[in-house]
């Protein structure tokens, strides 16, 4: 079977192309902010990065991760589910370790757009940042799952253009129409504006929105009930 990665590198390509026109002015504001010379690299990067180290890594998992055998639509459904839900929880983990002094030097790059982003920044990111954040979740929900082809194929396209909308400020207009556990243009372009660790989910289930959910559930009235000081105290 023809590498699918090729088709997934070289279709974000082309949505980046399509997406990038939506975002003209953003397009000159990194421009005349940054130079040419830093969109240029954005778009490098995102190449390099869609197109080479994408499609080796879509062999590696297809060669030893996925299951040939036909797939109820039952089981379809509740793996691309656990593609989303492990992927999230990856990416979220490894962004977070990002954010530390270890390895933001991998991911600083990714955060030099900082005031001016467009849909082509989402894959600018150097290349240790896309083997570790961006690879490596799909490499291990492959592994766990043993997905088809059709799941691994509808789960990475449909995080890979979910990753293009939220770098995209012509749809921030639909933030506030996207649920709360739901990554939203806002919330990433938030993230790139303040280079901290607020937002670090990204591109689809808001893994940040679920830890503040659960600690809100062990809360009662603000105090932390699993506090065993809180907990003697009787509050
Ligand atoms: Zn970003
Ligand atoms: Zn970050």
């Amino acid at each position: 079977m023809a590498n699918v990665g090729y088709y997934l590198g070289f279709g974000t390509l082309f949505s980046v192309g399509l997406l990038e026109l939506t975002n003209i002015n953003n397009v000159q504001n990194i421009i005349s902010y940054y130079g040419v010379k830093k969109y240029l690299e954005a778009w490098y990067h995102t190449s390099i990065n869609s197109v080479l180290f994408g499609p080796i890594v879509y062999q590696i998992v297809s060669d030893n991760f996925l299951d040939n055998r036909k797939h109820s639509n039952v089981s379809i459904t509740v793996n691309i589910g656990f593609i989303f839900l492990i992927h999230s929880w990856g990416y979220y983990y490894v962004h977070g370790l990002m954010h530390t002094k270890y390895l933001w030097s991998i991911h600083r790059f990714h955060h030099t757009y900082s005031n001016y982003v467009t849909p082509v920044v989402a894959m600018a990111v150097s290349p240790f940042e896309y083997i570790l954040a961006y690879m490596l979740p799909f490499v291990v929900a492959s592994w766990a799952l043993r997905p088809s082809h059709l799941e691994l194929l509808i789960g990475a396209g449909v995080i890979s253009f979910c990753n293009l909308l939220i770098h995209s400020p012509s749809f921030d207009y639909l933030s506030e129409k996207i649920p709360n556990w739901w990554i939203s243009p806002e919330k990433h372009l938030t993230h790139h504006k303040r280079s901290d660790k607020s937002h670090l989910s990204a591109p689809t289930i808001d893994i940040d929105y679920l830890m503040h959910q659960k600690n809100l559930f062990f809360t009662y009235n603000g105090v932390d009930t699993n506090n065993d000081t809180n907990r003697i105290r009787g509050t």
